[in-house]
């Protein structure tokens, strides 16, 4: 889709591509349809799944006006059960076993699991908790290689199932073998970000960075907050990590569901004090896997994350597995447009304290722009910083549009709330860089002969570098 300013959409979109969706054609059609960012879930396919979805992506957006970006996920340190024959039909009151011997047999009333830990790490009157929420146990008793435990919610356990642990430290890291293998496989096709699952501290990060770092990686990090020690440690994390996401999915079985929207709020205010971008993750339009249209309160749901302006909203089943992605990529799109026009920003312009004379100039284009009531910003950028910088300030009236002569890192601007990315050569004469930005975004009809424009951008006199802040009426 090639956006105008009665159809931009400053909330971007991220779409989990799973057997749902990922043929050209269904990828196709979720970027038409508004997808910014394709996830890619490495707790699901192998690399070759993977690499042809990359493939296929690459291929699409040479198509496209506007290049999607690709967010690689790792799987973490995610404990599951091992596979049973038929599924195991677990009621309430029963007592059922897990087990860490490797190559036994399920059994009617026990299951493997994959974390051989689990009866060292958890005490009597501890609770393990299957299929995210679906089926609860305590446990009673623990024996040298099994829990005993009692069902308090009974279902259907099918194979290799996600368990988590509420309040347990778990004994893996943070980045895993299979995560590290992963990760270098992304690094390899390019992709423009890495979600890090269950981190729990800052220094989690630090070590992924590392590990991008050590191999020629450009790849930004988005610390997925998921359990108690990241909600701990948020502002740290926050502070280290390129982005945050809300993984209400595991954070829903990790903490007391009711502390859920308490702590996305204070995520959200928290990355807007630091202006860093965050994702709202898990079961947006959750109904819409099977049923053609959202509850009520899905709607609801999504609308407020859009009222407290995060930068992006995320899918998941519903487009890696349900039946109608696109009509969720629509519904998306359209609700947080609604409610984009509906008026009145949250106000965080205020909340952040700029840290350097850098962001003291993006606070006040902010300023400026929203005073004016522009529609637009030009933001010329080589790294991305400037522009990252002015979204964080959350400006309410303007389009940001960020040109940077790096198909990458203009890939990697999707993330951010309201910028729209482009790659432009840059000219040594800066003053045809900009004619060049004001006239691309006049012929894409975001701005029209008569219409005020901020810009903001360092340019080269002599030997200095001059930062500006302009005020330029279209022609
Ligand atoms: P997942 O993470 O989909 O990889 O589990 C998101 C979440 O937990 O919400
Ligand atoms: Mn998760």
């Amino acid at each position: 889709m090639s956006p105008q300013p009665e159809n931009f959409r400053k909330t971007k979109i991220i779409c989990t591509i799973g057997p749902a969706t990922n043929s050209s054609e269904m990828i196709e059609a979720l970027a038409r349809a508004g997808m910014n960012i394709a996830r890619l879930n490495m707790s699901h396919g192998d690399h070759k799944f993977h690499g042809d979805i990359i493939r296929k992506i690459k291929n699409i957006n040479k198509k496209l006006k506007h290049p999607i970006a690709i967010l690689l996920d790792t799987q973490g340190p995610e404990i599951r059960t091992g596979d049973v024959n038929a599924e195991l039909d677990l009621k309430v009151g029963e007592i059922f076993k897990f087990h860490i011997i490797p190559g036994l047999e399920s059994e009617a009333k026990s299951v493997f699991v994959n974390y051989s830990d689990i009866v060292n790490d958890l005490k009597e009157g501890d609770k393990v908790t299957v299929d995210n929420g679906l089926i609860n146990l305590v446990v009673l008793e623990k024996k040298e290689k099994e829990l005993i435990c009692r069902v308090l919610d009974g279902g259907k356990l099918g194979s290799r199932k996600h368990i988590n642990l509420p309040g347990i430290r778990v004994n893996l890291p943070s980045v895993t073998a299979k995560d590290k293998r992963d990760i270098l496989f992304g690094l390899e096709e390019d992709i423009d970000f890495i979600a890090l699952s269950f981190v729990r501290s800052a220094d989690d990060i630090v070590g992924l960075k590392a590990l991008v770092e050590e191999n020629g990686g450009h790849a930004k990090i988005i610390a997925k907050i998921e359990d108690q020690e990241a909600v701990s440690n948020y502002k740290e994390i926050i502070s280290e990590a390129d982005g945050i996401m809300v993984a209400r999915g595991d954070l829903g079985v990790e903490i007391e569901i009711h502390e859920l929207p308490i702590i996305q709020r204070k995520i959200i205010k928290e990355c807007a004090i630091q202006g860093k971008p965050v994702i709202v993750a898990t079961h947006l339009l959750e109904s819409m896997i099977n049923f053609p249209s959202p509850t009520r309160a899905e709607v609801t749901d999504v609308a407020n994350a859009v009222y407290e302006e995060v930068d992006c909203i995320m899918l998941s089943g519903e487009t890696a597995t349900g039946k109608y992605p696109v009509r969720c990529v629509e519904m998306l799109h359209n609700i947080a447009l609604r409610i984009e026009k509906s008026g009145g920003g949250v106000g965080y312009i205020n909340e952040r304290i700029p840290a350097d004379q850098k962001e003291q100039l993006a606070k006040a284009t902010a300023n400026l722009a929203d005073s004016l009531k522009v529609p637009a910003v030009i933001v010329i950028t080589r790294r991305g910083t400037t522009a990252i910088n002015l979204a964080g300030f959350h400006p309410n009236f303007p389009v940001i549009h960020a040109f940077t002569n790096m198909t990458s890192i203009r890939r990697k601007l999707w993330i951010n709330r309201g910028i729209l990315p482009y790659r432009i050569d840059f000219s040594s004469d800066p003053e045809k860089t900009i004619t060049q930005a004001i006239e691309t975004i006049k012929k894409n009809k975001m701005v029209q002969s008569g219409d005020k424009v901020v810009i903001l951008s360092d340019v080269i006199a002599g030997v200095d570098r001059v930062d500006t802040i302009q005020v330029r009426e279209v022609k």
